[in-house]
């Protein structure tokens, strides 16, 4: 497998995106008790952009829950890092890198639900809404992407290119 030539998302088109989702969070979040709860790995460098760009008072969790076998779901979904933070009662904001499936997120909606928050909603950077697998939508959705493998700012293939500033296609070699 390799990178694309050229990058699908540069680091400031991303960072446009990022600052669109910021604000609208801003705006919805704005008087509200809240926990934006950072999904690691992927959602590093997304969670971190983001939460810098909003203009209210977030505080800050993450979770680490693993589905990926390579470039196919497995359909598991184990937390290996569950939140810190008691949920109860407060509003929170799911943040993940890419909704594929959309089974990582339904087990995680699933595990910040039953601590009876106030209110759950999800924010992905990326979108693959043909990939879906059960019934679930982001709520905060910045770029949707057709049935591709992505990779950069924050999203690896086996733990590679998460450093990349910019998001490249993975792309069979010849
Ligand atoms: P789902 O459970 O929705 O199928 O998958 C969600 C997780 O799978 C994401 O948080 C991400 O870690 C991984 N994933 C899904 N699609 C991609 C992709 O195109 N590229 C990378 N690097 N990871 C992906
Ligand atoms: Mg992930």
């Amino acid at each position: 497998m390799k990178l694309s030539s050229s990058p699908l998302y540069t680091a400031s088109q991303i960072q446009e995106r990022v600052e669109v989702l910021a604000e609208k969070l801003s705006q919805d979040y704005a008087g509200r008790e809240t926990i934006a709860l950072i999904v690691l790995k992927g959602a590093l460098h997304f969670g971190s952009d983001l939460l810098r760009k909003m203009t209210v008072p977030v505080s800050i969790d993450f979770i680490r829950a693993k589905s990926y076998k390579g470039a196919a779901s497995t359909g598991r979904v184990e937390f290996l890092v569950p939140p810190s933070l008691p949920l109860k009662g407060k509003h929170v904001v799911i943040i993940e890198d890419i909704l594929d499936t959309g089974l990582t997120a339904n087990a995680i909606l699933g595990r910040v639900n039953a601590a009876k928050p106030a209110s759950v909603a999800i924010c992905s950077l990326f979108d693959k809404p043909k990939c879906r697998e059960v019934d679930l939508r982001g709520d905060y959705v910045g770029i949707e992407l057709e049935r591709q493998f992505v990779v950069g700012y924050g999203m690896d293939y086996e733990e590679r290119y998460r450093e990349l500033p910019d998001v490249y296609v993975l792309e069979e070699e010849e």
